[in-house]
């Protein structure tokens, strides 16, 4: 083996719960897992802030510490954590190759992805300077902080009818700013936002800002037909535009649906390519949980253990 290259039987990409629970189950199965966080170390988690609805935290737990104590789990039982991204990966032979930003080479005998996805923003500077303080991706994750409130949420699809009637069940109006005259989410969901007495449809309606130094207090939306601007007062503004699976450095190998989530087979987390495991919201579009992510983290440890012991490599 050249030098620089490094040999492993367990290589896990992703830090979010479904990286550290594989690698927790990794490393008590003696697979010696390495895992590269990226360059989110703990993933999604890192920008919540209460997490009130993971089993086991009856106070609840700020995402951050809660990342903290999946990492200090998974190094205790042996994981190699390394704090950098894999930028490239080869998938050719029977031993998969990856390398890091920094060019280190590891050839691997068995890989799991756990790469997660990253919600989409709108871009605005108001949206960065408010996130987590009004300002949130997620609304089962922040939805409660705002009960009782009046919200926005932006977005046409699946995801922002389900955030919206999620909210409408805990806010008295929920405000969804939808940028065209129709909303792209599936008729049943159409169904059921058209249904909601308390979700108020704002059609061809972009937000401009979010207002507020420290929390939101509004939202300035334009009429993009009248370019009419208005303000909704609204405490809490979830934008709900879609999430973006990282998956691109496999596309060339992995069987992936057209919007990049990777596809796994059966019940399993095996992905099209022998000893290439995927968990965690790389390969889940629908339930994109921490706790879904954690428990598809363990099973690719168990499906790379078997493949393993199948192969005779422990
Ligand atoms: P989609 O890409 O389907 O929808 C994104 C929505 O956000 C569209 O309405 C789009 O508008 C709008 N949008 C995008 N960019 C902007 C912007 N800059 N400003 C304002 N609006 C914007 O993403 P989803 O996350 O909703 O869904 C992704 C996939 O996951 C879909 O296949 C969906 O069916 C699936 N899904 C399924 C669920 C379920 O089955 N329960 C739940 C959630 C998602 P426009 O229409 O004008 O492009």
């Amino acid at each position: 083996m050249a030098e620089g290259i490094e040999r492993v039987k367990c290589l896990i990409i992703g830090s979010g719960p479904a990286g550290y629970t594989a690698a927790v189950y990794a490393a008590r199965a003696n697979l010696e897992p390495v895992l590269y966080t990226g360059k989110e170390p703990g993933g999604q988690l890192m920008i919540t802030t209460d997490v009130e609805n993971y089993p086991g935290y009856p106070e609840g737990i700020m995402g951050p510490q809660m990342m903290e104590d999946f990492r200090k789990q998974a190094e205790r039982f042996g994981t190699d954590v390394r704090y950098e991204m894999i930028t490239k990966v080869d998938f050719t032979g029977p031993v998969h190759k990856a390398w890091s930003e920094t060019g280190h080479e590891i050839q691997a005998d068995s890989i799991i992805i756990s790469t997660g996805a990253s919600a989409k923003w709108l871009g605005l500077e108001s949206e960065k300077k408010l996130t987590n303080k009004g300002v949130s991706a997620c609304a089962v994750c922040d939805g409660f902080f705002f009960r009782g409130q009046e919200v926005a949420v932006v977005g046409g699809g699946d995801t922002a009818a389900e955030e919206a009637l999620y909210l409408s069940k805990l806010c008295p109006t929920v405000h969804l700013l939808v940028r065209r005259d129709e909303l792209r989410a599936s008729k049943i969901m159409q169904d059921r936002v058209n249904k909601t007495e308390n979700i108020k449809v704002h059609w061809n309606t972009e937000a401009q800002e979010i207002l507020g130094e420290n929390e939101v207090e509004g939202v300035r939306v334009i009429q993009n037909k009248t370019k009419e601007t208005s303000i909704i007062p609204v405490k809490g503004f979830f934008v709900a535009i879609g999430h973006k699976p990282n998956t691109d450095i496999f596309k060339d190998w992995i069987t992936m649906d057209s919007t990049g989530y990777i596809q796994t087979n059966g019940k399993s987390t095996k992905t099209n390519i022998t000893g290439v495991f995927a968990s965690g919201d790389a390969q889940d579009n629908v339930y994109r949980q921490a706790v879904t992510a954690a428990g598809t983290g363990c099973m690719a440890a168990l499906d790379a253990e078997r493949y393993l012991t199948e192969k005779g490599i422990i």
